[in-house]
């Protein structure tokens, strides 16, 4: 079956034995536990032996859901509803790793709490290198210098919304026996799916387009057969779990996934053209630009939407032209459709500074290095009407020129 059809069936569920009806929604079920006639049934759900739930961090049926429809749309074995996409982060990772090296190559550009998260975890032994994975030469190379234990990628960078050849690292880490676990979050599966392409495990942050209404905290891990019992008992375990009303918000936001997507990309393509052609700004980072250095990755790795275009992402990052932080924020400020937040990936269009949020944590020169200066802007392209938002955007750069 196609992605679209997927997103709306995958997580219904199909009359059983004695029913003589299935709700055609999501399941929003609250329980923390389900008792049973017998406890010799109990005991059998508890060991598996039968299918049923018996206490929500176990499983409940609002998870069960959503993990069936992101497992089909991710085209994986199994997946797992997190309370955060970084929760969703720490449990792949540990997934990978387990019985592997403990260390991790990563590419050098990452949402800067997954920078956090990884010097959090070398205070616990693990060790956490870089390399550039849009240098392929390079990143092989460093693959070499050490015994790694598993790589991390995002699909699309954060926030200069680079594209690696996921599908040649995953062959280069194949031959060496290592995981690959790549955060999808910037390109959900409508867009293009890892494991399809050789990842190991594929993260998201749920809170963005997955669930896209502004109104979920969550993440999900997914991963062939092979990984899902440890993840699945990493998720058990730690505890992180998605609630049930996140996870029936999140199923619920994904059956419209597809065309929410198409209209984030369509978008986004016409803002980057718009600003690109504006004398107030700098350089525009999007990877449907004729001027992105991985526009022909994107081409060969994403999807096409119904009327054939690529589908790049609802990202756009660009620079205001000459502008320190305080005319960058008045560019921001001056905005008055497109809000001003740290979040992505909801309806509406919003903007973020990630030099003072998002990567604030990583030091000035290294921000520099990475090519995050002060007057970076990191735009969420939403799904309102293309020209309002050009306008907004437009009236907004007239203010500092
Ligand atoms: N990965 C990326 C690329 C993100 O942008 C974010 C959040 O912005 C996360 C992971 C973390 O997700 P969450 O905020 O749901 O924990």
């Amino acid at each position: 079956m196609k992605q679209q059809t997927l997103a709306i069936h995958a997580c219904a569920r199909s009359a059983g034995e004695h029913e003589r009806f299935v709700p055609s929604a999501p399941p929003l079920e609250t329980a923390a536990s389900f008792h049973y006639r017998t406890a010799s049934d109990l005991t059998a759900v508890a060991n598996g032996e039968i299918n049923g739930f018996v206490y929500q961090r176990y499983g409940n049926p609002s998870a069960d859901a959503l993990q069936r429809q992101i497992a089909a749309l991710d085209r994986a074995s199994s997946a797992l509803a997190c309370s955060s996409g970084m929760a969703a982060m720490h449990i792949g990772l540990l997934t990978a790793l387990r019985d592997r090296p403990k260390t991790i190559l990563a590419a050098n550009v990452l949402f800067g709490q997954t920078f956090q998260l990884l010097q959090l975890m070398e205070q616990q032994g693990f060790v956490a290198r870089f390399a550039d994975p849009c240098d392929l030469a390079e990143f092989e190379a460093s693959l070499d210098k050490t015994e790694t234990g598993c790589i991390l990628l995002e699909t699309v960078s954060n926030p200069l919304l680079r594209v690696p050849q996921i599908d040649e690292i995953a062959k280069i880490a194949a031959k060496r026996g290592v995981p690959v676990v790549v955060d999808a979050t910037f390109a959900p599966p409508v867009m293009n799916r890892p494991l399809e392409s050789g990842a190991t495990v594929v993260v998201h942050s749920v809170t963005k387009y997955l669930a896209g209404h502004a109104d979920v905290l969550g993440g999900m891990v997914a991963c062939g057969e092979a990984e899902a019992d440890y993840m699945q008992e990493l998720g058990r375990h730690f505890g992180a779990n998605l609630g049930p009303f996140q996870c029936f918000l999140t199923a619920r936001g994904i059956k419209t996934l597809p065309m929410r997507m198409e209209e984030h990309c369509r978008n986004a393509q016409i803002v980057a053209q718009a600003l690109e052609q504006h004398s107030n700004v700098g350089a525009v980072h999007y990877p449907g630009l004729a001027s992105h250095p991985d526009r022909a990755v994107a081409e060969r790795l994403f999807d096409r939407d119904t009327k054939g275009a690529t589908m790049c992402g609802g990202m756009v990052s660009f620079e205001v032209l000459g502008a320190d932080q305080a005319q960058t924020f008045r560019f921001m400020d001056a905005l008055r459709l497109v809000v001003r937040t740290l979040s992505l990936g909801d309806v509406h269009s919003l903007v973020a500074h990630p030099a003072t949020t998002t990567h604030r944590n990583i030091g000035e020169q290294r921000r520099q290095k990475l090519g995050i200066p002060d007057n970076l802007v990191r735009f969420s392209v939403g799904i309102e009407d293309p020209d309002d938002i050009v306008a907004d955007v437009l009236q907004a750069l007239e203010s500092v020129a």
